[in-house]
């Protein structure tokens, strides 16, 4: 099946205070869906519940094919998730990092000379962590993520703080993992990134989709 995420009328409300009202949307195999939004708008909030780290007060979540309220841990066998607490460990290589991530996760078949060559790494691998720019930072926190060979890929703002042309490689770099047939859901208070890089925008305003659609 090429649905990947469903989220049928979400609400949200912590403490009576509602967060998210009634969303609605949805998400397919090599697709990208952005949630575009300013801080405090429900993002992170939706992302938690897509992938059953909160519960939502009404409404149903799915992610392939499973309602997010029932999914256990081997759910994050297929998914990968970034949001900015890195956990990169800044004094190992960058090559050492994806080794011990792909043991911590118990990856089997690992190809980590592929995965660095794809988020254009490789010739960096011998570096400290600690060493890298932003963007090569971001992009081994990206090639942690997708180490697995995840189905789907959330991304919780994935170039905030990076420069337009640092960023423009992480766009680059995500377009050709939807053409590989990954499904993205990435979050975003950037209106020029969102219509660049996505295939489908939800505007969320306090909690709420405003406006749904391709970027046009
Ligand atoms: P965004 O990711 O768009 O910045 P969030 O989903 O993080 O927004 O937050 C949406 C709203 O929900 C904010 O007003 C935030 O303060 C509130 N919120 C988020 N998590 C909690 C929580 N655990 N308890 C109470 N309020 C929360
Ligand atoms: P389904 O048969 O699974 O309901 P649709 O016919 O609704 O699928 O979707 C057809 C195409 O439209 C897909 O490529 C899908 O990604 C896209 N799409 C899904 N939701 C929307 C939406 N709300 N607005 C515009 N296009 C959408």
């Amino acid at each position: 099946d090429k649905e990947v995420i469903r989220l049928d009328h979400i609400s949200k409300q912590f403490n009576q205070t509602p967060v998210l009202k009634d969303i609605t949307a949805k998400l397919h195999k090599g697709e990208i869906l952005g949630f575009l939004g300013p801080s405090g708008a429900g993002k992170t909030t939706t992302i938690k519940i897509i992938t059953g780290q909160l519960h939502q007060t009404s409404g149903e979540a799915y992610i392939l094919g499973i309602n997010s309220k029932q999914i256990d841990e081997t759910i994050y066998e297929q998914i990968g998730i970034v949001t900015d607490t890195s956990g990169i460990y800044d004094y190992v290589s960058v090559y050492q990092n994806l080794e011990m991530f792909a043991k911590i996760l118990e990856v089997k078949k690992i190809n980590i000379e592929e995965i660095l060559k794809k988020v254009d790494l490789w010739e960096h691998r011998q570096k400290l962590a600690s060493k890298l720019s932003k963007g090569q930072a971001q992009r081994l926190i990206l090639a942690r993520a997708i180490l697995h060979n995840p189905r789907v890929l959330f991304l919780d703002e994935p170039t905030s703080g990076l420069d337009p042309s640092t960023a423009m490689e992480i766009h680059k770099l995500l377009k050709q993992l939807k053409e590989e047939g990954m499904a993205i859901f990435l979050t975003t208070h950037n209106m020029e990134e969102a219509t660049k890089l996505c295939d489908y925008v939800a505007l969320l305003n306090n909690g709420t989709i405003v406006e749904y659609g391709t970027p046009e």
